[in-house]
């Protein structure tokens, strides 16, 4: 079976980490950290996550014309990722985020977006024949919406799919809502678009109803340990998640946008296609890092077989 094709539109960052004993106060310095350089960015964390997941990716992006964005487009030559539509900036650095990781696990966060706050319209329209050949175009919130809107058309005239994982929370136009197939929201996205607090199921499905009344037709809830909640026409469940021992749950949405976008592409049912993506990202949670921890389509199907 011929890999599902699919387009990824969104950020890139290096994640610099330091883990220590405590988050430092204004004006104070700690000494004694461990240092750790990730790949990062919601984007690229769900573009690798398909890639590995079994998908034929092609990534659009826009990184800055320094070492960063040299290993960031390196990672994803690795990983196969199509490369052809990320733009290097000449103005703009790559982007990176800086965070601080404490032992009882808080963590502070500060990113400078560089070049994925200039990604474009017209970064995107270049890229238009990747979108009449993609089965599933995937984007979140981290790079400007008028390049999300622009994808959001041009999938929409294709007759693509369009996955929009809504993060970071923030509101979201009516006009871009419609022209989205499936929108994927955690917890606090949720809250932030429906006002509504998700605690458990019965909760889940009153966010979903509202969502669903702004003209998207499928609604998956992510729910962290316990999986996702899932709302169609005719569906309305929770498809519970796997058991695992979590150790790092950064980019565990990443991982299931991903995969999601590969179950969905290969035809599978929307509720098989949640369930891998729920088994992609129990796997992700128990590794370090974002883009290390997305697996391979091998050991997510192992956990999927279980
Ligand atoms: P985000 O990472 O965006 O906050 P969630 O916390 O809802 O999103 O996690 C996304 C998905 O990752 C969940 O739907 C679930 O499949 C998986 N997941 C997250 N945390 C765990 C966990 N502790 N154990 C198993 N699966 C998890």
């Amino acid at each position: 079976m011929p890999k599902p094709r699919i387009l990824v539109v969104g950020s890139s960052n290096t994640d610099m980490i330091i883990k220590l004993d405590r988050i430092p106060q204004p004006g104070e310095t700690i000494l004694g950290g461990e240092f750790i350089i990730a790949a990062g960015g919601k984007g690229a964390n769900q573009a690798v996550a398909a890639a590995r997941a079994g998908g034929d990716v092609t990534f659009i992006a826009r990184l800055g014309m320094d070492m960063f964005g040299e290993k960031a487009v390196a990672g994803f030559v690795q990983d196969g990722i199509h490369t052809d539509y990320i733009v290097r900036d000449k103005a703009a650095p790559s982007g990176v985020a800086m965070i601080f990781v404490a032992k009882d696990g808080e963590n502070s966060i500060a990113v400078a977006g560089g070049a994925n706050g200039r990604l474009s319209p017209a970064d995107v329209k270049r890229a238009s024949p990747a979108f009449a050949e993609a089965s599933t175009v995937v984007m979140q919130l981290e790079t400007p919406l008028e390049a999300i809107e622009t994808a959001a058309a041009l999938a929409a005239k294709a007759g693509v799919l369009v996955i929009l994982n809504p993060a970071p929370a923030r509101a979201l136009p009516a006009r871009l809502l419609k022209l989205v197939s499936i929108l994927t929201p955690n917890e606090t996205e949720a809250k932030l678009l429906t006002g509504i607090t998700v605690k458990d199921e019965r909760s889940a499905a009153q966010a979903a109803t509202r969502l669903r009344a702004k003209g998207i037709a499928i609604v998956i809830l992510t729910l962290g340990s316990r999986g996702a909640f899932v709302a169609t026409d005719s569906v309305r469940q929770l498809v519970p998640g796997f058991c695992v021992s979590a150790v790092d749950t950064t980019a565990a949405g990443d991982v299931f946008n991903g995969a999601l976008a590969v179950g969905l592409g290969e035809g599978g049912s929307l509720l098989e296609a949640v369930r891998f993506a729920n088994a992609a990202a129990a796997i992700s949670v128990t590794r370090m890092g974002a883009q290390p921890s997305a697996p391979e389509r091998k050991e997510i199907r192992a956990l999927c077989a279980r």
